[in-house]
This record gives C-alpha cells, structure tokens and sequence, in this order.
C-alpha cells in the first residue's frame, strides 16, 4: 500500500497527538479507561459538565476541588471510589459559590470529613440561591438548601494532607469576592476554580463582589506566589483549549481583562451609551481566541467602570 506524503503527514501528527495525550489510568480491572486524569504527582484533573474537578489521592488521603452538578458528581465520586476503595474523603475544597463548583457538594457530603471554602462563600451560595428562588417561575418547586462548607478560612489556611501539602490563599474579590486559589505544594500544581477561563469569555459575578481590575491584580500575584514551572488547573477553558496551563496562560487571562476593561472605557469616552456598548460582537483586539464580544463580559465592565 503507498500512502501520500499528505497522508502519510495526517497519520504521523494522530500518532503524535495520540501519545500526548494526557495520563489516563486504567481502572481496577484494567478494562474501563479511568475518568480521572493525572496532572502531576498525586493530582489531576476531572472533566465531567460545570468546572473541572481536581483531585490528590496518594495511598493515604484524598482531597477533591469543586463538585460541579449532582449528576457528574456521582460519576466523579465513583472514580474516585474506585481509586481508594471508597475511604472517606479528606477534604472537599469550594474554590468558590457557583452552581458548577458547589452543585455537586450534597453528593460528596456523606463521603467527605470536611467541606472547605472561603468564609465569604457560604453566604453567597444561600443569597445565589435565595436570587434564583426569587427569579423562578410561579409554582416551581423550592431549591434544595445549599450544602456549604463546615471549614472556612479568610486569607490562608494550610495543612498537611497525607503526603501533600494543601495551601489555599485568598487575594481579594476578582471572579466572585470567595474566589481559593489551591495550591499542591509537592505536586506543584495549582488550581484556580474560575480564576482562569482559558481563552473563553469569563462569567464576571458583580453581585457576587466581583472586580475586573481586581481580577488582574490578583493574576500578578498567583503568578509570582508559584513557581515558573507550576501547572495550573483552569475551571474552564474555550473549545479547543486545555482545562491545564502554564503561568503564560495566567497572565494571558490577565491581559485579556485589562484589554476588556481599557475597550469598554474607550467606549465610554466616545460618548456610546451603554445598550450600543454592551452589544459590540467585534472581536475583543489582540484576543481573537475569545470568539467575538459578549453582553455578559461587556455588561460587566461598563457597569464597573461607570458604578
Ligand atoms: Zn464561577
């Protein structure tokens, strides 16, 4: 059989692609392919619908971040079950209130020993709640109470976890104002719940205490609290990009929000009110990866700007 250079091109960037894929362990019986991705060490990743989960599990502990929704929830904690013959879960870390971060806490609550999040983040997963209730239609059913965290901490809080070293920080009010960046100190990975959208147009809660200009302060800082070499673990990512990345992802994010904050302000100053501003589907310059502008994005920093 010949084959084309063309083709014979196609094939060889499969196989190269095939073997770069991310770790993905066999599971207990070698048969099913693991949901549970590895990053580095004893941490990865899981991606079921809602930010990306991570996880350590070493011989004698487990810790999982974020709970997404009920449903992949249950798959998550049955990969992880699976992984450490159902022992209890250390800790669930909130990095912050979102339904796609917390949906999940109810299923992992009779797993895990300790919920933990940022002091701010209980408070505003039950007014997220009480906004939605308020909002819903006439006749539908009550939400479930929220299920938050039993640990808080305010700005740091640190703790050995079987062989890792677990370090959460909070810099100040960016995508919500309960934002935990995670931090596996041995793994030398970082997980930044919503933090980072990689190459995708952020959700910017404002009233859940958000701050664009924040917000870029606070990538400055992550950056030059880690190494020049640290994963970090994004809550989402743009279609064809990594829910994983470097620093130069991170600080890629934060130029992306002061591009979106210094266009808004040049609308401003032409005079153009806000429903012609928050309406712009052009491109947001020098960020083509985020697909055109959206009200979302756009809503946020004019009322920012302008409050
Ligand atoms: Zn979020």
């Amino acid at each position: 059989m010949t084959i084309s250079r063309r083709g014979f091109l196609q094939s060889s960037a499969l196989a190269v692609a095939a073997s770069s894929l991310p770790w993905r362990a066999l599971g207990a019986q070698g048969a099913q392919p693991d949901l549970l991705t590895l990053v580095r060490g004893t941490v990865g990743t899981f991606t079921g619908s809602g930010g990306t989960i991570g996880w350590h599990i070493d011989t004698a502990s487990t810790v999982v971040v974020d709970s997404q929704f009920p449903a992949s929830a249950k798959t998550c904690l049955d990969a992880v079950n699976g992984r450490t013959s159902a022992r209890a879960i250390d800790y669930l870390v909130n990095t912050h209130h979102h339904g796609d971060h917390t949906g999940g806490n109810g299923v992992f609550r009779p797993a895990a020993t300790h919920i933990l999040a940022h002091a701010n983040v209980p408070r505003l997963q039950r007014e997220a709640a009480a906004r939605a209730a308020k909002n819903a239609a006439p006749g539908a059913p009550a939400p479930a109470e929220p299920v938050v965290a039993d640990v808080l901490f305010d700005t740091t809080w640190k703790q050995a976890v079987g062989s890792e070293v677990i370090a959460l920080a909070y810099y100040g009010a960016a995508h919500t104002s309960g934002d935990a960046v995670v931090t596996f100190e041995k793994a030398n990975v970082v997980h930044m719940g919503d933090l980072v959208f990689n190459r995708r147009h952020p959700v910017i809660d404002r009233p859940g205490g958000a701050s664009i200009a924040h917000w870029v302060v606070v990538m400055e800082q992550v950056a030059r609290a880690h190494a020049a070499d640290t994963i970090y673990i994004f809550g989402h990512a743009g279609p064809t990009f990594g829910a994983t990345g470097s620093r130069a992802d991170l600080l890629h994010h934060r130029d992306y929000l002061t591009a979106l904050l210094e266009f808004v302000r040049a609308q401003i100053a032409t005079g153009a009110p806000r429903e012609t501003v928050i309406r712009i589907t052009t491109p947001l310059p020098g960020f083509p990866d985020h697909g055109p502008l959206i009200e979302r994005v756009l809503t946020a920093a004019y009322d920012e700007l302008t409050a």
